[in-house]
């Protein structure tokens, strides 16, 4: 359905010209809207709930520091690697996008990494979730998580459960938003079209090289020297282990909803306790997304380095590119495991150096493969950490081991 959306878009543009821009405009418009409204609540009540799954089952203690552990060093590891290939390729350099909107970053001053952080912490919380000020509502939502563990559970569970049920609430409208998404596409891309031509669609092409590039050497190269060098598990193996969860990784492009098949394979076929898996991967599919991490850093410096090229802003200083580091390792924590969902948190990472949202449409003409791609590398990340978890746990049972 998105691909018709593009399709049709792609024609009508080329066919209708400036004339379409009656339709398309709002209609792009009124998708991107949408998609902003539903950030601050779900984030917020993603982040929460998160964080609080994570202390409730502190008293796992050994596993779950290990399991965190594990999360952050290969999300971490995946988005330095986006950060590098995107500054080898630059494919946002000189790139005809054809994007108006003024970033907010020209001119801004230059400012420490120490004032990033203390910036996050908002004066107001509220007046955080009313200005989209997103680091500091991620700020505050991460220590509401924590903090709503250590209260008495007959006051903080029902907050807990409230604040589950609006998560789920805001899932159901994201992914009412999302089946709008063809309408979107059309709007967008014919918009696109109808403006500059097909001069975008090159550099798009280029761009979705990288993030696949990117995602290549996490996948296969990264990864699997983890799961040898510290866990002693044979990638070939655990990869055929695994293999039915990541097609249908693959092929759903949603994480949560192939979690039984990578709990299934990572016990039936990989021989791991359903103690450590039932604990690692649940987790994993909503906190742990390696492909998206990487994903969203890539795109964003591809439009960064677009609206530099085009003088349109200042380039991003070191502060700025670990801002979105950091701020793209929090949105693919935040990120729920569902189709498109890196998307909708691109927008976060936009904010938190200052660019336009318009980029976020022009993307998403090439969103669908690379959702497609980033969740299996998601996925596989997931599994592998079940595996090495077990493996330093001790357990006998695993058919994946080295030899
Ligand atoms: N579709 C991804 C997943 O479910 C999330 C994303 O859009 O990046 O893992």
């Amino acid at each position: 359905m998105i691909f018709i959306g593009i399709i049709l878009g792609v024609l009508c543009g080329w066919l209708i010209g400036k004339p379409l821009l009656v339709v398309s405009k709002p209609l792009g418009t009124v998708f991107l809207t949408l998609l902003k409204m539903v950030i601050v609540p779900l984030i917020f009540s993603s982040i929460v709930t998160g964080v609080a799954g994570i202390g409730n089952t502190g008293n796992l203690g050994r596993m779950g520091g290990k399991t965190m552990l594990y999360y952050l060093t290969t999300s971490l590891l995946a988005i330095l690697t986006g950060l590098v290939v995107v500054n080898i390729f630059k494919p946002g350099v000189g790139a005809e996008l054809g994007l108006e909107a003024a970033p907010e970053t020209v001119g801004a001053e230059e400012t420490g990494l120490l004032d990033v952080f203390i910036r996050m912490i908002p004066e107001n919380p509220v007046a955080a979730a009313v200005e989209g000020n997103i680091l500091q509502l991620i700020f505050f939502a991460i220590l509401f998580g924590i903090f709503i563990t250590r209260v008495d559970q007959s006051l903080g569970g029902p907050v807990q459960v409230f604040l589950a049920g609006v998560f789920e609430v805001m899932m159901k409208i994201t992914r009412f938003i999302i089946m709008l998404t063809p309408f979107g596409a059309f709007g967008l891309v014919g918009s696109i079209v109808a403006e500059t031509g097909f001069a975008p669609f090159i550099p798009l092409g280029y761009y979705a090289i990288c993030v696949l590039l990117a995602l290549l050497i996490h996948a296969c190269v990264s990864l699997p020297l983890l799961l040898m060098l510290v866990g002693g598990v044979s990638p070939l193996k655990h990869v055929k282990a695994m293999g039915p969860a990541l097609l249908a990784a693959f092929s759903t492009a949603s994480s949560s909803a192939t979690l039984p098949l990578t709990m299934e394979c990572a016990e039936e076929h990989a021989g791991i306790s359903n103690r450590t898996s039932s604990f690692v991967l649940p987790l994993g599919a909503t906190v742990n997304m390696d492909g998206t991490a990487l994903y969203e850093c890539v795109a964003v410096i591809f439009i960064a380095q677009y609206y530099f090229s085009h003088g349109q802003a200042v380039e991003l200083s070191f502060v700025q590119q670990a801002v979105v580091v950091i701020t793209a390792l929090l949105a693919s924590i935040g990120a729920a495991g569902i189709p498109m969902a890196g998307l909708v948190m691109m927008s976060v990472v936009l904010k938190a150096v200052g660019l336009p949202l318009e980029g976020v449409g022009l993307i998403l003409a090439v969103d669908r493969i690379l959702d497609m791609l980033r969740t299996t590398v998601n996925v596989w990340s997931d599994s592998c950490g079940t595996a090495i978890i077990a493996a330093s746990e001790g357990e006998t049972e695993l058919k994946v081991k080295v030899g």
